[in-house]
């Protein structure tokens, strides 16, 4: 099959690229009206009517004591390390995006990176019990890919330990674990309601909480002008919610189960279109009752697939397909953590391998049922041409 492939010199399969994050936008109509109301009120930002409204509506939905609004789930994740006081080092998978890290910086914490599991590619509990000594003050669990990282061990195990837990579920907005939602784990929990996620507020997350004393402390911390009891907390973070981005927030939480439907249509078909093809495994959503699919991953066997998960990539990307390596490479071996591990720690076999094989594939609401048929016919295509593409490409870098 001479030139089939964009990547050979053929036209490619999209003429405009497809996106892998979710990009909700509501219709112009509905956008003018929440918008208006903020015109009309000339109220912009601190704690308004329409942030109030969407955290009291996420309460209700996730059945949590307190949501605490903020700007991005990143400063979630820092006021959250500052309300509950953490010192020394704090334990998170390797395998996440930089930002669960990066908070940890920023509230002067050491990040110990743990493994994952090879299959659910959630956290290894076995290697983190091995990661906890005197100095560590809590574990960061990450709710990964629409599933979750076994939040009811990691309870039970910051309890035996006598060390903090909060959870990053950036990517489990809405997911529950039998039947409770996420949001209730731990001692709080973040979301994140960047473009890319699922309840989309342009930017903008909330930390969730059952811990009254806990959220009074996130709320001063965040600065809330006039919401709940003022108390005294040492810094200050202006990561408050504008009405803009709660507006937004309100019509992604209203389409919500429409998008969380679409997603899993989606991935339902990616399941029945891939399932037969060798080295090729689509990443379930593990852990959890009920799942956004917010994500759809896979991983690549280079030697049963036949290609290589980069050249795949590049075959991919040309047909305008944007997949990318999603998380590469695991946090371990990435500016500044990877110059302050120690050499033991360097190596986390598992993360080292699924950042090697993992791409993650269009989903979202402005990728139809028909596009995934594309895709899957192109990366069919891939497989059968393999060893041509290999052939031709194989050796490139
Ligand atoms: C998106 C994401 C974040 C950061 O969210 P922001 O709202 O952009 O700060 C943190 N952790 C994970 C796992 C994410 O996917």
């Amino acid at each position: 099959m001479p030139d089939y492939f964009a990547l050979q010199g053929s036209v490619p399969e999209f003429n405009t690229p497809l996106p892998v994050g979710q990009l909700y936008f509501p219709s112009r109509e509905r956008y003018k009206r929440a918008l208006r109301k903020i015109f009309d009120r000339q109220y912009y930002t601190n704690q308004g009517p329409i942030v109030r409204e969407l955290e009291n509506r996420l309460e209700k939905l996730l059945g949590v004591k307190n949501v605490i609004c903020v700007n991005n789930a990143t400063i979630g994740l820092t006021i959250t390390a500052e309300a509950l006081e953490l010192f020394g080092k704090v334990i998170l998978p390797a395998f996440t995006f930089i930002a669960s890290a990066q908070s940890l910086m920023w509230a002067g914490l050491q990040p110990v990176f743990c493994d994952i599991d090879r299959v659910t590619l959630q956290m290894d509990m076995k290697h983190l019990h091995s990661l906890i000594d005197q100095n560590v003050s809590a574990i960061m669990g990450v709710n990964l890919w629409g599933g979750a990282c076994s939040p009811h061990v990691l309870e039970k195990m910051a309890k035996d330990y006598k060390v903090h837990l909060y959870f990053d579920s950036a990517h489990a907005f809405g997911c529950a674990v039998n039947g409770k939602m996420i949001g209730n784990f731990g001692e709080a929990e973040v979301f994140s309601f960047h473009a890319t996620k699922i309840l989309c507020a342009t930017e903008g997350g909330c930390v969730c909480s059952n811990d009254d004393d806990l959220a009074m402390r996130i709320r001063n911390i965040r600065s809330s002008y006039g919401s709940g009891a003022l108390i005294k907390v040492i810094k200050t973070a202006n990561g408050r919610m504008s009405e803009a981005q709660a507006a937004i927030a309100l019509m992604s939480l209203d389409d919500f189960p429409e998008n969380q439907k679409h997603n899993a249509e989606l991935y339902m078909t990616y399941k029945e279109l891939l399932s037969s093809i060798a080295g090729l495994d689509l990443v379930e959503p593990s852990g959890v009752s009920f799942s956004n699919y917010q994500y759809v991953v896979c991983i690549i066997d280079e030697g049963q697939f036949g290609i290589s998960r980069d050249l795949l990539l590049r075959v991919l990307r040309a047909e305008n397909i944007l997949v990318r390596r999603y998380f590469y490479p695991g946090l371990h071996r990435t500016t500044p953590f990877a110059d302050n591990i120690p050499d033991k720690l360097k190596r986390l076999t598992n993360t080292d391998k699924v950042c090697e094989s993992c791409m993650q594939l269009p989903v979202g609401a402005l990728v139809s049922v028909e596009d995934v048929g594309r895709i899957c016919k192109i990366i069919s295509a891939a497989h059968n041409n393999a060893p041509d593409l290999f052939v031709q490409f194989g050796e490139e870098h």
